[in-house]
C-alpha cells in the first residue's frame, strides 16, 4: 500500500471582472464571478482560474514559466510556457486578465510575484492534511543534477540486485535482523530508503506490526510489486514513495531499519537522511539498526598501486602526439589520477601500523555533524618502508537486544561491495619502524552527495633531534571520493582466510618492502611481477 496524496495547500484567492485566452471570447463573470486561485497543489507554483467552483480547463499557469503584462490599469496579460500532452512540444500561451478595479490589478500582481518566488519545492501532503511549503534539508543541501542521477540510478534493478547480491551485506542484515526478533515482534519499523523492501520484508519476517518502506526512487514501484508478492509479510508493509527528509507518517516508529552506507561509511551523504528520518520518525530511545558506524584508518605502502596511478599520467609526457605537445597538461593529468581515491579489496599485510578508527554513533550524532568530519591521525609504524597514503573502511553495529553483529568491509574480511579504499599521495613519505606518524584526514561534504578529502601524513626524524618533534616530511593530497577509481580489473592479489583480523595480520607485514627511486614521476617503471613483497 502507498500513501496517497491529500489536498489541503496554502492558497491565495483573487476575484476577477474576466478572463480569456488570447484570441478568444471572454469568460466573464457578468453570472458568477471567475475565482483566480494561487496554488502549490501540485509541486508546483501555478495559477488557475474557476467559476462556479469548478476549475476552468485549459487556463492553467506555471507560475515558474510566466510572465505578467500589465496592459492597463485594470487589464494585464499572462505568458506562460506550456506542453503538449506528450510534453514533447513546447509553445507560448496568452491568458488575458481583466481586474474589477485598479487596486485588485495591483494587489494581484505583488501577490503574482511573490506566488512567483515562493519556494515550494518541497509540497508536502500529510496523510492528516496538512501540508508544508518549505524546502526540505534534502533539497537545500544537495544540487538537483547529482539527486537525479542519484536516484536514477538507485531506480534500476540492477543496482539493487548488486546490492543483494552482496552475500555478506545482506546476509548480515538477515541474521542480525532474525536473530534480534525481540527487537522487531510487535513493533513499528520504518525502513529508510527501502529499494527494493528487502530489510522491510526481513523485518516483517521477524514480527514487526508494521513497517513504512520509504524509498524516494522509483524502485518504490518494485518494491510494492515484489512486498505485493509477499502478501503474508506484505500485509504488514507500506511503501512510501518519497524522500525521508520530506515524507510524513501516520505513526513513530519503534525501530529504524536501513542501509545508509557508502563507500568510506559516508559516501553518498545517505547517512544525514537516516539521522534526519531518527530525528523525524523514531520514538525517543528508539532502536536503530545499524547504530553505530566506524571509519577506520591505517598508513599502507603499495609499490604496485604507487607506480600504476602515477604511470597513467605519462600519455601525457608525448612530445609529439599527431604532431601535437602534449606535455603541458602533464602535470594535471598526475595531479587528477592522484585525486581519485582507490576502491578495491587489498592484502591486509599491506598496512604500515594498526588502524585507528573514528566512530559515530547514530544514536547521537547532530546531522550537520556529517558536514565536515575532522580527524587527527597518529599511528606508530611497523615497519621500515615508504608511506603510499592512508588506506580506509568501514564497519556498523547491530546492538541487537540478543545478539550484537557487526558488519564489516575490513581488508582481508569477506569482501563486500563496497571494499576497500585507499587515499594515494602523489609524494610518498619514508618512516622506519617503531616512528610516529601524524596528520589529518579533514572530510567536507559537498553538494554533489559526497566529500572532498583533504589527506595529510607526516612523519617525525627518527633518531637524534626527534626530541625536538621536527617534522622532515609532510605529503598532502585533495579527493574526491566522489570520483573514485575502480580498480576491480585487476586481479585480486589476495584472499584472507576468514576469521583472521586485519590487526592480527599486521604482525606478519614485516617483510622487506621493494622500492624505486620514484622522484621523477615519468621515470617510473613497473615493478617486476614478483618484486613487491606485498604480492604473494
Ligand atoms: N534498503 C535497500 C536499499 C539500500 S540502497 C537494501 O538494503 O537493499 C539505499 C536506498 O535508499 C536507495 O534505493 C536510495 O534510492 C534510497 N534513498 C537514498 N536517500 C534517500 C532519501 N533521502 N529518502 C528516501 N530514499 C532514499
Amino acid at each position: 500500500m502507498e500513501v496517497s496524496a491529500g489536498l489541503n495547500p496554502k492558497r491565495s484567492e483573487f476575484t476577477l471582472a474576466a478572463v480569456s485566452e488570447l484570441s478568444s471570447s471572454p469568460v466573464s463573470s457578468s453570472s458568477t464571478p471567475v475565482i483566480s486561485r494561487f496554488s502549490a497543489d501540485r509541486g508546483v507554483a501555478e495559477l488557475r482560474f474557476c467559476q462556479d467552483s469548478k476549475f476552468i480547463d485549459g487556463f492553467d499557469v506555471n507560475l515558474g514559466t510566466s510572465q505578467l503584462f500589465k496592459l492597463g490599469p485594470v487589464q494585464s496579460l499572462c505568458i506562460s510556457e506550456s506542453s503538449d500532452s506528450n510534453k514533447e512540444k513546447l509553445y507560448s500561451r496568452g491568458v488575458m486578465i481583466q481586474f474589477r478595479n485598479e487596486e485588485e490589478s495591483r494587489d494581484f500582481h505583488s501577490a503574482f510575484e511573490q506566488w512567483q518566488n515562493e519556494d515550494v519545492t518541497q509540497v508536502t501532503d500529510l496523510p492528516n492534511g496538512t501540508t508544508s511549503t518549505v524546502r526540505s534539508k534534502f533539497d537545500n543541501k544537495i544540487e538537483p543534477s547529482s539527486a537525479k542521477m542519484y536516484f536514477h540510478y538507485y531506480g534500476q534493478l540492477l543496482h539493487q540486485q548488486n546490492m543483494l547480491q552482496d552475500y555478506v551485506r545482506t546476509g548480515t542484515y538477515y541474521a542480525a535482523v532474525i536473530e534480534n526478533r525481540v527487537d522487531f515482534t510487535g513493533r513499528v519499523v520504518v525502513d529508510v530508503g527501502a529499494g527494493s523492501g528487502i530489510l522491510s520484508l526481513f523485518a516483517a519476517q521477524a514480527g514487526a506490526k508494521h513497517v513504512y518502506a520509504v524509498e524516494a526512487s522509483e524502485m518504490a514501484e518494485y518494491a510494492r510489486k515484489l512486498i505485493a508478492g509477499n502478501p503474508t509479510l506484505g500485509q504488514r508493509i507500506t511503501v512510501i514513495k518519497g524522500k525521508v527528509e520530506e515524507v510524513e507518517l501516520p505513526e513513530k516508529a519503534d525501530i529504524l531499519i536501513s542501509e545508509p552506507m557508502g563507500t568510506l561509511l559516508v559516501n553518498e551523504r545517505m547517512l544525514e537522511s537516516y539521522i534526519i528520518a531518527r530525528d523525524r520518525f523514531l520514538v525517543p530511545k528508539g532502536k536503530m539498526f545499524p547504530s553505530i558506524g566506524r571509519i577506520h584508518m591505517a598508513p599502507f605502502s603499495d609499490e604496485y598501486l604507487f607506480v600504476e596511478i602515477a604511470n597513467k599520467a605519462l600519455f601525457w609526457q608525448q612530445p609529439n602526439y599527431y604532431g601535437v605537445d602534449l606535455t603541458p597538461l602533464y602535470g594535471s593529468a598526475f595531479q587528477g589520477y592522484f585525486s581519485q581515491p582507490v576502491v578495491d579489496a587489498f592484502d591486509p599485510r599491506l598496512l604500515v601500523s594498526p588502524p585507528m578508527c573514528h566512530v559515530i554513533d547514530f544514536n547521537e550524532v547532530k546531522e550537520e555533524d556529517l558536514y565536515e568530519i575532522d580527524i587527527p591521525l597518529k599511528f606508530i609504524a611497523s615497519v621500515g618502508t615508504r608511506v603510499h597514503g592512508l588506506a580506509c573502511w568501514f564497519d556498523v553495529l547491530f546492538n541487537g537486544s540478543s545478539v550484537q553483529r557487526w558488519l564489516t568491509t575490513a581488508p582481508g574480511a569477506p569482501t563486500t561491495h563496497w571494499y576497500q579504499i585507499r587515499c594515494v599521495l602523489s609524494q610518498p613519505i619514508y618512516v622506519m619502524a617503531g616512528q610516529e606518524i601524524t596528520g589529518r584526514l579533514h572530510m567536507v561534504a559537498h553538494n554533489a552527495q559526497s566529500y572532498t578529502i583533504y589527506l595529510t601524513l607526516s612523519a617525525k626524524m627518527w633518531g637524534p633531534g626527534a626530541e625536538q618533534g621536527v617534522i622532515l616530511q609532510t605529503s598532502s593530497c585533495k579527493l574526491d571520493l566522489k570520483e573514485p577509481y575502480y580498480r576491480m580489473s585487476q586481479p585480486q592479489p589476495y584472499t584472507m582466510a576468514q576469521d583472521q583480523q586485519p590487526h592480527q595480520l599486521l604482525q606478519t607485514q614485516e617483510i622487506p618492502i621493494h622500492t624505486v627511486d620514484l622522484e621523477e614521476p615519468e621515470l617510473l617503471q613497473q615493478p617486476l611481477e614478483n618484486s613487491g613483497a606485498q604480492l604473494q
